[in-house]
């Protein structure tokens, strides 16, 4: 086989196009394969299909294709043009490589496929690219995944703030918590954050929303508000935010009675922060002999403990009056228990009651929203921190946007 037929098989192309040349330069350790076609090819207008004779050809360009063996290959070409009536002089489409890439499809998947494995820069460190271009191809893939995406309904949505950078710049975050992937990022925490979401939804797909999990605040509930037909029945405030103000209370109390015994030389408290934030049955076995005595104890820090763990079981009832009688003797406890931190997130909690125990009647948590959270957090991590926030949505609508990222490649024959 001469070696033009075996690169023309290798690439996948068929008729009119044709392998007219390979050169192997071994020191530089790379392969150069040109195409070309036969004379008097007619070629569709690339925007309305009309069959036309060629105009002219552009300067040769050159797409970057997988490697042969150790030897990065590179595929050139004159693309043709055509003169449509209607169009213009347009270039025509290529087989081997989307309009305005520098890379073929096949090389643009193996790339996708790399980048989902690692960060930026270990792709572009695998695939001998610079990381400008290995960025590139993630951004381009995040495009074509957007514009791909069809209309559809999402039922249980999730939203959550994330903390973009240092200096407490935030994003918003909205969640489809069955598929769990990220639907929707808008900047900062306000109402107009949350509102650029359901403004970009059909009618049908706001009023397809059945549920909305979410932590108690004010500007979210507002954006909720005006944008959802029936919002306050499908508000729930998710369980995991509200634990977690309560862990903060706890935090609050043990804090002010640490500052207190210590300066009475009592170092009982020290270094016990993290042993009271722990839900009881996730405490690591290793505490348990530390922890025992401290929460048994007259601490006013085992005080508030104990009423966060006595809330928890707020959401392990099977129906609402059952919920909303405990919820009744936990509030009464927590209100009388002299401690103003849990004072306190009794009270907002009871504010914000009802949408607490739409719980139980659609059982959605940001549970999803959490672990795409962590998730998010590895990206921000490999990425050392993204001084460019858009850059930061990008990466996540990449790992977390459950779009179809790669370009359609033609067939390979055989
Ligand atoms: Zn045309």
């Amino acid at each position: 086989m001469r070696d033009t037929e075996l690169y023309r098989q290798l690439l996948g192309l068929a008729s009119p196009w044709t392998v007219t040349r390979v050169e192997l330069a071994v020191k530089e350790q790379r392969v150069d394969v040109w195409a070309g076609h036969a004379e008097g090819e007619r070629w569709p207008c690339p925007e309305c299909g009309a069959l036309l004779p060629g105009y002219d050809h552009t300067e040769e360009r050159e797409w970057r294709h997988l490697d042969s063996c150790q030897f990065k290959t590179y595929l050139h070409a004159r693309p043709p043009r055509v003169q449509c009536a209607e169009h213009g002089v347009r270039q025509v489409r290529l087989p081997w490589a989307e309009e305005r890439a520098r890379f073929t499809t096949l090389f643009e998947r193996l790339a996708i496929d790399v980048l989902l494995e690692t960060d930026v820069l270990g792709a572009a460190r695998i695939l001998r690219i610079t990381w400008d271009e290995a960025w590139h191809i993630q951004e381009r893939a995040v495009r074509r995944g957007q514009q791909a995406k069809a209309p559809r309904v999402v039922p249980q949505l999730g939203v959550d703030e994330k903390a973009a950078a240092k200096g407490h710049r935030y994003l918003t975050l909205v969640c489809d918590l069955q598929a769990a992937t990220v639907e929707f990022i808008g900047d900062d925490r306000k109402q107009a954050s949350l509102d650029g979401y359901f403004t970009g939804l059909t009618e049908a797909q706001r009023d397809g929303i059945e549920a909305i999990a979410l932590d108690m605040w004010e500007p979210y509930i507002q954006s909720i508000r005006a944008q959802v037909p029936g919002a306050d029945t499908k508000m729930v405030f998710d369980r995991y935010h509200i634990m977690g103000h309560m862990g903060k209370a706890v935090d609050t109390v043990r804090k002010r009675e640490h500052r207190a015994l210590k300066a009475v030389g009592d170092e009982t408290l020290t270094g016990s922060k993290y042993l009271w934030l722990y839900a009881e049955e996730n405490l690591p076995a290793k505490h348990e002999e530390r922890f025992a005595p401290l929460k048994a104890g007259h601490l006013r820090t085992a005080r508030a403990w104990a009423i966060k763990e006595s809330l928890r079981d707020l959401w392990d009832y099977q129906r609402t009056g059952w919920a909303e009688r405990h919820w009744k003797r936990w509030y009464f406890w927590a209100t009388h228990s002299r401690l103003t931190p849990v004072i306190e997130a009794a009270r907002t909690i009871q504010r914000h009651l009802p949408n607490v125990l739409t719980f139980f009647t659609h059982r959605v948590t940001n549970a999803v929203s959490e672990g795409l959270n962590s998730k998010i957090q590895t990206i921000k991590k490999m990425a050392y921190g993204f001084r460019n926030p858009e850059h930061f949505k990008t990466a996540i609508y990449f790992h977390c946007g459950g779009l179809q990222l790669y370009p359609v490649t033609h067939s390979i024959p055989g």
